[in-house]
């Protein structure tokens, strides 16, 4: 066992501060990871503030974890010290049901971990995540990365670049499609940065007309203001695909409308309270408003490599430990370009 440093929210309403957690003892198929870079995704803040209720507190955030392993079990093959390495949003699933045979853990029957506000397999241990200088984690959970790219850069595609590569190759992206994404944050700029190079035409949906020239470097070949009616009666009926990252509440509708006919539409947002569509919004086109839900362990390991071979990582601004809930505040206004990622030598200073 080890005592470890970590940032906690003890509350929904408190902000997160300085908090001691026990990580277990190195077993026979575990790493244990000293954490270098720890992104900051809106789940976090939905998490830590218990917007979709559920959370299990004292809850220490982060899934968008990289670091270097210090210590294996003797049964661990893939991975050995020294290697630098990534932990996403899940740290084991059952590993026998149909979904975790097809390679599809995120959707295990008996539920996965996740890796903060969870419980492991036996159904009874809180997992806490990547706010924290080490962690220990089963070997199927733990992803190679590249040391060819930079770390901190890495970071988010553990969960914002699994999250949106996954959707773009289940309703197979090439080149030539139309691709939408709706919301510039987080998720978004892996969104556009990922399709384009899939070879898509990708087209940034947004509310912020001062993310246009962001939107141009990112790889968007088009920047359209949602805010503006006009722009949205010319857009009707432009795109193959739409991926919608939008953390709060919005008409899904205005933006279905945008779709060809056969069109689908993605949810990858989850804001905190339900929305309601017409029947109309979807039968005329024949379109289709789907979901998704990060990626599997294959998957993300597949888009790591893809990432590495492409030059991919997220623009991220790195801060301190103690800045964590000023991030927050500073994520939820969207001044963010475009992951806030923690260096966690701060947390152990
Ligand atoms: P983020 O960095 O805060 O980005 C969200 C973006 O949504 C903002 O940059 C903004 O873009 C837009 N937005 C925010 N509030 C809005 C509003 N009131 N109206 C219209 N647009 C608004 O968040 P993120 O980390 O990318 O996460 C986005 C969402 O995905 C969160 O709900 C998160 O929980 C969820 N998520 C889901 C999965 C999954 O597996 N499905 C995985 C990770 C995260 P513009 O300024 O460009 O409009
Ligand atoms: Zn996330
Ligand atoms: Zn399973």
């Amino acid at each position: 066992m080890r005592t470890v440093k970590s940032f906690a929210a003890k509350h929904a309403d408190q902000p997160l501060g300085p908090f001691q957690l026990e990580r277990r003892t190195t077993g026979p198929n575990d790493v244990e990871i000293e954490i270098l870079y720890c992104g900051v995704c809106h789940s976090d803040i939905h998490t830590a503030r218990n917007e979709w209720g559920g959370t299990i507190f004292p809850v220490v955030p982060g899934h968008e974890i990289v670091g270097k392993v210090i210590s294996v079990g003797s049964e661990v093959k893939n991975h050995k010290v020294g290697d630098t390495v990534g932990v996403g949003c899940m740290v084991d699933s059952c590993g026998k049901c149909g979904s975790c045979d097809e390679d599809l853990e995120q959707f295990c029957e008996k539920g996965m971990s996740g890796t903060y506000s969870s419980y492991l397999q036996d159904k009874k241990t809180i997992t806490y995540g990547g706010y924290s200088t080490h962690i220990v984690v089963t070997e199927k959970f733990v992803l190679s990365v590249s040391d060819k790219l930079p770390v901190e850069g890495v970071a988010p595609l553990l969960c914002a670049g699994i999250t949106t590569y996954s959707p773009l190759r289940h309703w197979n992206v090439k080149k030539g499609d139309k691709v939408a994404v709706v919301g510039l944050g987080g998720l978004g700029h892996m969104a556009v940065k990922l399709a384009a190079a899939m070879g898509a035409e990708v087209t940034m949906l947004s509310r912020s007309p001062e993310k246009a020239k962001d939107a141009d470097s990112l790889g968007a070949h088009h920047f359209e203001l949602t805010i503006d009616p006009e722009n949205m009666k010319r857009l009707k009926g432009t795109y193959n695909l739409i991926l919608d990252t939008v953390s709060a509440s919005h008409d899904y509708s205005a933006y279905l409308n945008l779709l060809k006919t056969d069109g689908v539409m993605v949810l990858l947002g989850v804001p905190p309270t339900p929305e309601q569509i017409h029947a109309t919004s979807l039968i005329f086109g024949r379109k289709s408003l789907a979901g998704s839900l990060i990626g599997g362990i294959k998957e993300t390991q597949e888009m790591l490599d893809f990432c590495a071979e492409h030059n991919i990582v997220s623009d991220v601004e790195v801060i301190a430990m103690d800045e964590i809930n000023e991030a927050y505040e500073r994520t939820i206004a969207g001044d963010v370009r475009y992951r806030f990622v923690i260096d966690m030598a701060s947390l152990k200073k």
